[in-house]
């Protein structure tokens, strides 16, 4: 079996930044871009990331609003390019993004591989990677960026009606007809349930944005549409007790709990989409790098990319709780590849 240089695994921003920087390095890299599989769809875990699943991305340098749709047409391999959605011409979309920087890791001859690693032994050199499809593939380094996925409050109701009116991704499931003209209920305070919530709007007859405290997390520019859009329904201090729903029509309705005394309410809905943050997707390591107490990896010098195993780099989400923006997981997938390139020279 011939021994890879480095392998990323993982297809978001910092996954094919990585690539393009280590292909151009000549190191002729071969990235994982995740399973397409209905556990991963459940989880949000499918390749492309989490940005695939995401509407117009405005804060990442670059591509102000715009219509994008001829140069997408030109950059874009054809193929690819005609089952994407139809371009909004306001800018760049999550998944355009992420077809573009697949595409241009592609150009510089990046290898893609359509799996998910599911095992991996660190402890001899060179390292051995398993995948879901039962491959074996062994690397001198490996660069982590599976990023992270979002998070489930864990009520067993909640569990009963995923993929019937429970989901933790608006954008990905919010236009199916089951949620037109109905109420629907967003869970959480930050940027993203205030996304969410702003994304349904267009579907709803009525956004309930249930949140737990009295003031929003959300940033001011985000947590102000919220707050302006007449269609959102901001419900504070509550937390979500039951969803409510029966075999026929999947979700009915939510029962909120106060959190600042006892009350709980009823509301009537068709969908309820959870937006209280993320989980690193990092369960496959099986202990073998050193994790935070969130279980994101831990980087082991500063400014570096370093894990606590030597030739294995990480970037992006996986190993970032503080910024988890896409534009920094693409200069931490720049950093990683670089920093691999420099320990295979120095190990060779
Ligand atoms: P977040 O900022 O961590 O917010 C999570 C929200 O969920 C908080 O409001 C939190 O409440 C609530 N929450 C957490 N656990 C909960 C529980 N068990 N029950 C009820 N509520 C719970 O996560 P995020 O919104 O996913 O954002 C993550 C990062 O991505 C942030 O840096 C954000 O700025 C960024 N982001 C940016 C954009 C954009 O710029 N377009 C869009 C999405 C995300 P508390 O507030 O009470 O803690």
């Amino acid at each position: 079996m011939a021994v890879e240089n480095v392998v990323i695994i993982g297809s978001g921003p910092a996954g094919w930044s990585a690539a393009i920087y280590a292909a151009r390095a000549n190191l002729n890299p071969l990235v994982f871009e995740g399973a397409i599989t209905e556990e991963n769809r459940v989880s949000g875990t499918l390749p492309l990331g989490q940005l695939n699943l995401t509407t117009e991305v405005e804060n990442y340098a670059g591509f102000p609003a715009g219509n994008l749709t001829q140069f997408l047409d030109t950059a874009i391999e054809p193929s690819v390019r005609q089952i994407m959605a139809p371009h909004s011409g306001h800018g760049v979309s999550g998944p355009e993004l992420m077809e573009l920087m697949r595409q241009q890791a592609k150009n510089f001859g990046t290898r893609i591989v359509t799996d998910d690693i599911v095992k991996v032994d660190f402890k001899k050199r060179p390292f051995t990677l398993r995948s879901l499809e039962g491959k074996t593939y062994e690397a001198h380094a490996v660069i982590v960026a599976t990023g992270a996925r979002a998070n489930y409050l864990g009520l067993p109701s909640e569990d009963a009606f995923k993929n019937r009116g429970v989901s933790a991704c608006a954008v990905c499931d919010g236009a199916l007809p089951r949620f037109r003209n109905k109420p629907l209920v967003v869970i959480g305070g930050g940027d993203s349930a205030v996304e969410e919530a702003t994304y349904l709007s267009k579907f709803a007859s009525t956004v309930y944005l249930v949140h737990r405290r009295d003031e929003l997390r959300a940033s001011k520019i985000m947590a102000d549409r919220a707050l302006s859009n007449e269609k959102i329904d901001i419900q504070w201090n509550s937390e979500l007790n039951e969803v409510l729903g029966d075999e026929r029509q999947g979700v009915t309705g939510v029962v909120l709990e106060s959190t600042t005394g006892k009350d709980h309410k009823k509301l009537e809905a068709a969908g309820v989409f959870l937006a209280i943050g993320h989980t690193p997707n990092t369960k496959f390591l099986d202990g073998q790098l050193e994790l935070n107490d969130k279980k994101y990896i831990k980087l082991t010098v500063p400014f570096r990319t370093n894990t606590s195993v030597e030739g294995v780099f990480a970037a992006g989400d996986v190993a970032d709780d503080y910024y988890r923006q896409a534009i920094t997981s693409a200069g931490a997938g720049c950093m990683a590849a670089l920093d691999a390139e420099r320990w295979l020279a120095a190990h060779e």
